[in-house]
């Protein structure tokens, strides 16, 4: 059976509009930036088939140049959902100027025929190159799957873009709707797969997203924005299982507010929220980054100080300390204090549970001592 391009054409310009329709359906209305821009990236794509297929018919400058800057567009909007999944992506500035060259050099050149198809194709597979590029970093990750299908979508799409270009640059054999060519089918059917992969490709890393979310929510406290307890255990046994490997000093703090009772009882409830987060908010500022802080229960909070020992400890506490006068009687108009203790991970210490219990041990001592005082495990 002989495949008609310009059916194939336009049976991808039907899906990827039907995808377009559908996408919104599936994800809802309460889906992230990476989600619309995806969203946005397959309407343009079906505007862009959709206006090349009229050009053909009508408006050749017009809506050829519509269609290669909607393409552009779509690649750019694929871009920022990269963004968004996997952080800040390399040559986004050149990738800017691309999608902005490509429909711009093609219509000021439209009178030579070689060269604006050299240009639009040629500027189009190097845009797809740089997507497909951002696509790879950073190596190690457990959602690596999504990425290496989407990877190759977008490297064959650039494949067939650039021979496209060459053939029309340098040949007379444009592969265009009224001179048939061969890989005019080929780069037809290669699209359609690609078109098909890639949604599920962008669907995986769409679940992948809500996954991460979901995750991240299981492990921080509501109130305070801290790792919870469940949060901090996670983190903190790779962190100890890091420190013993490289054989790095580890120091543990138990924190835990005194008399918080009476503070529910005298200033409201209200109020023992806004000390809580005022807490939690000064233990961030104090700790460096490296180090992990959590809300391990009501007024209780546990800090790990990586690559630090007692000194470490002691310093930590003092600036909190110093923080927290200054900050609770300004802020919340009552002064607020807390008991510590200190625990520093010995040589032959192996769990995080272990190195935890002594530091509370020490914040035991530290409240029948008499509280607003900071003890060190013996
Ligand atoms: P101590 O100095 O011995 O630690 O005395 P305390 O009153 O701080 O300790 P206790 O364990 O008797 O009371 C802890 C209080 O913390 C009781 C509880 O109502 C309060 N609390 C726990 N979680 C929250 C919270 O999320 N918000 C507020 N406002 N209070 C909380
Ligand atoms: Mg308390
Ligand atoms: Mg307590």
């Amino acid at each position: 059976m002989p495949l008609d391009f310009l059916t194939l054409m336009a049976v991808m310009a039907a899906n990827l509009f039907m995808i377009s329709a559908a996408l919104p359906m599936i994800m809802g209305r309460d889906v992230g930036r990476a989600a619309r821009h995806v969203q946005a990236s397959m309407l343009l794509q079906a505007v862009a088939w959709a206006a090349i297929i009229a050009s053909s018919t009508l408006w050749d400058q017009a809506l050829s140049t519509v269609s290669i800057a909607c393409n552009a567009a779509a690649q750019w909007m694929l871009y920022r959902a990269l963004e968004e999944w996997l952080g800040p992506r390399p040559l986004r500035r050149v990738l800017l100027a691309l999608v902005v060259l490509a429909p711009l050099g093609y219509t000021l050149g439209f009178g030579h025929y070689a060269w604006r198809v050299g240009w639009a194709n040629g500027l189009m597979a190097v845009i797809l190159c740089i997507v497909a590029r951002a696509t790879l970093y950073p190596r190690v990750l457990a959602d690596g799957r999504w990425r290496a299908l989407l990877l190759g979508c977008l490297l064959t799409s650039a494949a067939f873009t650039l021979a496209r270009g060459l053939l029309g640059a340098f040949t007379d054999q444009y592969p265009s709707f009224r001179t048939p060519h061969p890989i005019n089918l080929a780069a037809a059917l290669a699209t359609n797969v690609s078109l098909v992969l890639g949604t599920v490709a962008v669907l995986v890393a769409w679940r992948y997203e809500a996954e991460q979310k979901l995750r991240t929510l299981a492990m921080t406290d509501g109130l305070t924005g801290l790792l919870n307890r469940r949060g901090f255990t996670t983190q903190g046994v790779s962190l100890l299982a890091h420190a013993i490997r490289h054989q790095l000093p580890m120091t543990a703090l138990m924190l835990d507010l005194d008399h918080f009772k009476r503070v529910n009882d005298t200033q409201g409830h209200e109020a023992g929220d806004r000390a809580l987060q005022l807490f939690a908010r000064l233990l961030g500022d104090t700790s460096r980054s490296g180090d992990l802080v959590g809300r391990l229960g009501g007024e209780e909070f546990g800090v790990l100080l990586l690559h630090n020992s007692a000194p470490a400890g002691l310093s930590f506490d003092r600036r909190l300390r110093r923080r927290l006068h200054a900050a609770s009687v300004a802020e919340l108009g009552f002064a607020l204090d807390y008991s510590a203790g200190m625990a520093v991970m010995e040589p032959g210490e192996s769990g995080l549970a272990e190195l935890m219990a002594r530091a509370d041990g020490a914040l035991y001592e530290a409240k029948t001592a008499g509280r607003g005082r900071l003890m060190a495990a013996s």
